[in-house]
């Protein structure tokens, strides 16, 4: 690569750019001698360390090193290869641009650099404190040394914290760095051991090197051309969310950030399969126009500034969602969760295009049939019976007229039902082995998905079924109270309540999906929930939660005996409906256990 020489920044320039105290730590260190071994084009670059990094941090690289006559002007404030004008600031793409990281370094400890660039093809070191250079040997690169850090300022030694913790920080800078460039070869030593290693990979090998098999096992790959904006990386199944938010890895043009927007847009994105406070791992890459992002914001560019935030917003939720909305059962790669190691499975191109086939056959039925789960949403024990007979009258004849149908298609992604377990799983055999379903929380996801494809499609209203006769109930004061309050919020959901007298709520209409309920058990829960959170300030996220305590309600529940063709829907309708994999409340909807794995419970074939 061609350097450009370092020169001091114009006075002009230096005002407009964001400055402070950016050395706190050891790892802040590290941080800048890695951005700046990346700038210079490394493919290697070696991290040692001893005392946490506070008693030295040597960082070497292959990069393409620094003429022995930019030495000193490398160590001065605001002296900079990487632009010379507003106009290159406006664009940056090196990691640095300041001019201030090497100065501010040698201000708070004993640094020196030897370099030796591919022209030169002589090595020179230069010692900060004396600022004299000396003829040294290396090969092409630069190695810059730091020492005794904070040595001058007890004040900020004071604050370090064990040499453990410090390491940690430097090793979590490393992997930030690693992950933005996987064709680069990293290693970190600590007191003379290899603390930690990654050789140059192909960016999914990389991930998996650095975020863990875990996380790699379940990762779903985000692809997305939005134009000025592209989003690459994975994002981790609700399986692998995690109590803290510390697997989440944002970039800008490979630049590690943590920023507002896509964070948000991610949460949002994880909203519908993630409950509670359960934090989703990922791994972001956003490529944007320079022109388009603003580095120049915080000492240390950790945060960014978009020109046009919502763009990477809606780009950012776009890609996420629609990578986890796909139904994960029969894709290539079983990423669903498994119970002991994931089982990857080598489907042939037949069994793939039967796959596609059959799923393409199971949207046909649902568009022609409706959707399925109607015939699931009576829970009470009277109407059960009427509605397993509706659903036999619905499958008989298309059982008879294909009987080899269930015979010949052993290979839908989630299986053929074989039994009910303890009424509350389904049993089925797929082409793997077996597949275990909850059938409450899968056919909650089901009817939730339903209930909310139905109310997009008409304009954000469900469609209504008005009752013959209102069904009335003896009310709790709070309850009546909530249905006055919120009496628009439920009409928008299709419910209408209404005080009858003082202590009697009445119900007039339901969402004409749930008209085969419990008319009453579905308005109390419904004004439960709002009760205990309102619309709050997102009426989309509103309708969501309360659709979803209107899906827990009309799901199928536990101990309710199903057919084996009503499993049998239940699997199909799985495949094809949106974040199946995960109930409501973000629990998994299925596992597969393979025979393999099933033949090592039994120390088969040992
Ligand atoms: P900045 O990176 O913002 O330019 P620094 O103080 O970090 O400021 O570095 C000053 C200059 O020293 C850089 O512009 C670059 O030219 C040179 N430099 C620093 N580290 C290296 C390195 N590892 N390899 C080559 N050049 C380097
Ligand atoms: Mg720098």
């Amino acid at each position: 690569m061609t350097r450009q020489p370092i020169a001091a920044l114009p006075d002009a320039l230096v005002s407009q750019i964001a400055a402070g105290e950016v050395i706190e730590r050891p790892a802040a260190v590290v941080r800048e001698l890695l951005d700046n071994a990346l700038d210079a084009g490394a493919r290697r670059v070696v991290v040692r360390l001893n005392g946490g990094g506070a008693r030295l941090i040597r960082v070497e690289d292959d990069g393409c090193g620094i003429p022995r006559e930019q030495l000193g002007l490398a160590l001065q404030r605001h002296a900079t290869s990487k632009i010379s004008s507003l106009n290159d600031l406006e664009a940056v793409a090196s990691m640095g641009f300041r001019g201030e990281a090497l100065a501010a370094i040698a201000s708070v400890a004993e640094l020196s650099l030897i370099s030796c660039t591919h022209e030169s093809g002589e090595a020179f070191s230069l010692d900060a404190a004396s600022g004299e250079w000396v003829a040294a040997a290396r090969e092409t690169g630069t190695t810059v040394e730091v020492r005794e850090l904070f040595f001058a300022v007890p004040a900020r030694r004071k604050f370090l914290k064990s040499d453990a913790t410090e390491l940690a920080h430097c090793v979590e800078v490393v992997r930030r760095h690693a992950l933005a460039r996987p064709g680069v070869a990293f290693e970190v030593w600590h007191e003379g051991k290899l603390a930690e290693q990654f050789r140059a990979a192909p960016a999914r090998q990389r991930m998996q090197d650095v975020l863990g098999d875990a996380f790699a096992e379940s990762a779903i790959a985000l692809q997305f051309d939005a134009g000025p904006v592209q989003i690459s990386g994975w994002v981790g199944t609700p399986d692998v969310a995690r109590a803290r938010a510390d697997m989440q890895y944002a970039y800008v043009n490979g630049r590690y950030v943590r920023e507002k927007v896509s964070t948000h847009a991610m949460r949002q994105a994880y909203a519908d399969v993630l409950r509670g406070h359960r934090q989703p791992s990922y791994l972001l890459y956003m490529q944007v126009d320079p022109q388009r992002v603003d580095v120049n914001v915080h000492p240390t560019k950790i945060e960014v500034r978009f020109r046009e935030s919502r763009e990477i917003h809606q780009a950012v939720l776009h890609a996420t969602r629609q990578a986890l909305a796909a139904p994960r059962a029969g894709s290539v790669e079983v990423v669903a969760p498994s119970l002991f190691k994931p089982t990857p499975v080598d489907l042939n191109p037949w069994t793939q295009s039967r796959m596609q086939l059959a799923s393409e056959e199971v949207a046909d039925n649902l568009v022609r049939e409706g959707p399925h789960w109607q015939r699931f949403s009576a829970p009470s024990q009277a109407e059960s019976a009427q509605a397993i007979a509706n659903l036999q009258a619905i499958w008989q004849p298309a059982l008879q007229s294909q009987p080899e149908i269930e015979e010949a298609t052993p290979d839908w992604p989630l299986g053929r039902a074989l039994a009910q377990l303890h009424g509350i799983y389904i049993l089925a055999q797929n082409a793997l082995g077996l597949v275990i379903v909850d059938m409450h929380a899968a056919h909650e996801r089901i009817v939730y998905e339903g209930l909310k494809a139905q109310m997009h499609a008409n304009a954000g209203k469900p469609s209504v079924q008005n009752l013959l006769i209102p069904v009335t109930f003896a009310a709790t004061p709070q309850e009546v109270a909530t249905a006055q309050s919120f009496e628009a919020a439920l009409l928008q959901l299709g419910i209408d309540v209404s005080a009858f007298s003082a202590k009697t709520l009445a119900v007039r209409a339901v969402p004409a999906t749930l008209a085969g309920g419990d008319a009453v058990a579905l308005a109390r829960a419904v004004l439960a929930e709002l009760a205990s959170h309102g619309v709050g300030h997102s009426l989309e996220l509103a309708q969501h939660a309360l659709l979803s305590t209107m899906a827990c309600h009309g799901a199928v529940r536990a101990n309710r005996v199903l057919s084996v063709p009503e499993m049998n829907a239940l699997l199909r309708q799985m495949e094809v409906t949106e974040r199946s994999d995960q109930c409501n409340h973000g629990r998994p909807t299925w596992r597969q256990l393979s025979v393999k794995e099933l033949d090592s419970l039994f120390m088969r074939g040992r």
